[in-house]
């Protein structure tokens, strides 16, 4: 069975940067498990997984375009430190949730003064190209209930 939309898929995949370095696997672990065309990878792998199936073995170079977007300068702005009184202790790299116009987002914290600090809004992985080795391990077609959940069903996971 090919994947295609709407198919359960089960992946185990090495994602690495230019310089070779791992961010991210499954070794060790167990496959991942997603829907495939609701939006659950990110568009450039799901692109490079559409007909494969179970057994295949490849490796997939994707774009920041097709992955977690270009790196944009203007996501990096400074905040007055007073904003932030009576949060827990601030440290360079901690991850904070900012209520935003376009909604709730996790921003960076990328340099910090004395009274002011300077946020990060890029995704951490912002600007990367991504090199995926992936191994397809299972294909199977998704229930109802996992269509109308929008997420994979398996033991002991509803
Ligand atoms: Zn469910």
């Amino acid at each position: 069975m090919k994947i295609e939309n709407k198919r359960v898929v089960q992946i185990h995949y090495t994602l690495k940067d230019d310089q070779g370095e791992i961010l991210d696997s499954s070794a060790g672990k167990s496959p991942l498990p997603y829907i495939h065309g609701v939006g659950a990878l990110i568009p450039g792998l799901e692109k490079h997984l559409l007909g494969k199936q179970a057994g295949d073995k490849f490796t997939a170079v994707v774009a920041p375009a097709d992955g977690y977007g270009e790196y944009d300068e203007e996501q990096v702005f400074e905040v007055p430190v007073s904003e932030f009184e009576g949060d827990d202790e601030l440290q360079l790299g901690m991850q904070i949730q900012l209520d935003t116009e376009s909604g709730p987002a996790i921003a960076t914290i990328v340099n910090m003064e004395e009274d002011v600090i300077t946020l990060d809004l890029n995704h951490p992985l912002a600007g990367t190209t991504l090199n995926f080795d992936v191994e397809v391990v299972e294909v199977r077609d998704a229930t109802k209930q996992e269509l109308d959940h929008g997420h994979v069903h398996t033991p002991g996971v509803h």
